[in-house]
């Protein structure tokens, strides 16, 4: 799929083990100021900054020592310039409003270190069978009553294999979804070609599958699948002509050269993903990573920040973690472009910000939910329907030619 541009108008001005892992410090501390130096610049050259800051498209091209330049800048200059792109590529005042529905907790066989739904860990939490298609589409009701125009629904599994019913019901559930006029979006492990194209042939909008951080340290974190395998599966996703939304979680003992690669690893995929979730990691106890200590702000904001800048068309979704931060950081997050937050009752397992308590924060902020025909799966879909009545009325006009001849 060709990189796109929002159509927008722009200047809008179990038995369980815990295994011990290599895990490094998290990042407690300020980047250092010899850190934030730009590198010296070639006479004549242009800033890789001051490209990004001034782009008018998003490119696939970019290099992680470029990406690393614009992470490291100074965070007063890296947030205003982001602030400065995405208000060119977006409405600062629209943000999405997604729910998260978990449709199958828990009895995961994977190892995710920080996952409370891996069957591997004792974390109390009780595996459940699949929540049945009525029950889905009552809370995609509810979701839709208090504003949120995308309805995500997640399942604790590897992958889809065997699941035959199990795809048949999400399907459904899917279609549902999209009959309410909502974005319906799934994160269900791995799949292959086949499923995608069966979940976009029932309308899927886009299909969450994370990368969760760079590829170097994504083996600390994760053994039971390999980052390829997770790249597969974008890429099934993408070429079945689903909106792909891959990002991932701060805060899992990473390094800050580990941001840039997460950041890397998306703005070089075939095109960007249309979203980019940015989690903050939920200590769960009973996981490897149950006592980690909570990442310092400003490492979230420079990730936000450097990612608007580096996938300037992209909904960047402030995620898991947001119900931790004040309402003061979360204003910051969405002035240096994050645009999407979930809100609901729940998210998979841990708290999330609710609906009031949202909406009281936009009318004190200025911000509003996204409508939905601001978002790409929205264009799409209107784009979709365009070409449809188009080709109706073309029908039409032509059948009394056909009677004639
Ligand atoms: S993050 Fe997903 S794949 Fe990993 S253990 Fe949790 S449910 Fe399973």
């Amino acid at each position: 799929m060709a990189q796109r541009i929002l159509l927008r108008p722009i200047g809008f001005t179990a038995t369980t083990f815990v295994r011990t892992r290599p895990f490094s410090t998290v990042i407690d501390a300020p980047i250092s100021p010899a850190s934030q130096q730009t590198p010296p610049q070639v006479p004549g050259s242009s800033s890789v900054f001051e490209d990004a800051v001034q782009a008018m498209t998003p490119r696939t091209t970019w290099t992680k020592e470029q990406i690393s330049e614009v992470y490291n800048k100074p965070l007063i200059d890296l947030t205003y310039a982001a602030s400065s792109v995405h208000r060119r590529f977006h409405n600062p005042a629209a943000i999405q409003m997604c729910t998260l529905m978990n449709i199958k907790t828990g009895g995961c066989s994977e190892d995710c270190s920080y996952c409370a739904q891996s069957s591997r860990y004792n974390t109390g939490l009780k595996a459940s069978k699949m929540v049945d298609v009525d029950s889905v589409l009552e809370a995609a009701r509810v979701a839709k009553e208090n504003g949120s125009s995308r309805f995500c629904m997640g399942a604790a599994w590897r992958d889809m294999r065997g699941r035959k019913t199990n795809l048949k019901n999400v399907k459904e559930m899917v279609k549902g979804v999209r009959a309410l006029g909502m974005e319906a979006c799934v994160t269900l492990g791995m799949i292959d070609a086949e499923q995608a194209k069966e979940l976009k042939n029932a309308g899927l909008t886009a299909y969450n599958h994370n990368v969760d951080t760079s590829r170097e340290h994504y083996p600390s974190v994760i053994t039971t699948r390999s980052y390829d395998e997770r790249l597969a599966t974008i890429n099934n996703v993408h070429n079945a002509g689903i909106n792909v939304c891959t990002g991932g979680i701060l805060g899992l003992g990473e390094k800050p050269q580990d941001h840039v690669g997460l950041i890397h690893t998306v703005a070089t995929l075939p095109a960007h993903p249309e979203s980019f979730p940015v989690n903050a990691l939920v200590p769960i106890k009973g996981t490897p990573l149950g006592e980690t200590k909570s990442i310092a702000f400003d490492a979230i904001l420079r990730t936000i920040a450097t990612a608007r800048l580096v996938l300037p068309t992209t909904i960047i979704r402030l995620a898991a973690g947001r119900n931790t931060m004040r309402e003061e950081k979360q204003m910051m997050c969405f002035m240096a472009g994050a645009n999407a937050v979930f809100t609901g009752e729940k998210m998979l397992t841990t708290a999330c910000n609710g609906w009031e308590e949202d909406k009281a924060m936009f009318e004190r902020w200025g911000l509003r939910p996204m409508e939905s025909q601001e978002t790409i799966g929205g264009q799409q879909e209107l784009a979709q329907q365009l070409e449809i009545d188009t080709a109706l009325s073309e029908t039409k006009d032509a059948a009394p030619a056909a009677a004639i001849m």
